[in-house]
């Protein structure tokens, strides 16, 4: 697996329809499955709209144009969501025995299998379900096997979870050299300010007592 394609000059990318469906499941944690962000609490959706809008927002955020088309559709997709968090938190706590655990179950519940689909004249495209699954379990598989291949092919250490206090917002690591410790740049700065910060008060308090 190429976790960063671009890595690999002129090497032709065949992961990344998977690197895809693990940027997918990452969204929908952080859309469905995150009560604290950046320091702060964040509220989950509470009706059926806001619920169906932000599983909408975290496909398009990953580059899928899927509509979410209504509130059953949008509640699987947050029950989803919540069934990925461990497997991300346990991937990151280095229990990866657990999260390869989590996976097969979640493989094995979805009825995830290989099958080549084609509309029209539409290039072919692997999916990893059947092509009767339906939008939530035909999700749940692509998300679940897309985890599976980056914990399998020796990348679980790409699947993180913010170090920012506060945060639990989880990411895909597709940097080059895998050092990503953060959900962005705001949490980022905002643990490098309060570094800043202590050195600062350590340095004045230093000084006070050489006085
Ligand atoms: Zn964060």
């Amino acid at each position: 697996m190429i976790l960063d394609p671009s890595a690999v000059p002129g090497q032709v990318a065949f992961g990344s329809d998977l690197i895809a469906r693990i940027e997918v499941a990452a969204a929908l944690v952080n859309e469905l499955a995150t009560d604290m962000a950046g320091g702060r609490p964040v509220p989950l959706p509470d009706s059926d709209a806001e619920q169906r809008a932000r599983a909408e927002r975290a496909l398009h955020a990953a580059g899928w144009p899927d509509a979410v088309t209504d509130a059953e559709q949008a509640r699987g997709l947050r029950e989803l969501a919540g069934k990925l968090r461990p497997i991300f938190a346990a991937v990151h706590g280095g229990r990866t025995g657990d999260a390869a655990a989590l996976l097969n179950e979640l493989m094995g519940a979805s009825g995830a299998a290989p099958h080549l689909h084609q509309e029209g004249d539409e290039p072919w495209h692997l999916h990893f379900h059947r092509p009767d699954a339906g939008f939530v379990r035909g999700w749940t598989a692509g998300c679940a096997v897309g985890l599976a291949y980056a914990l399998g092919s020796g990348h679980g250490d790409r699947l993180g979870v913010c170090a920012g206090p506060g945060c639990e917002r989880v990411f895909v690591d597709l940097s080059r050299n895998g050092s990503r410790r953060f959900c962005g740049t705001a949490c980022q700065n905002r643990v490098k300010a309060a570094q800043y910060r202590a050195r600062r008060r350590d340095a004045q308090e230093s000084r006070r007592g050489g006085i």
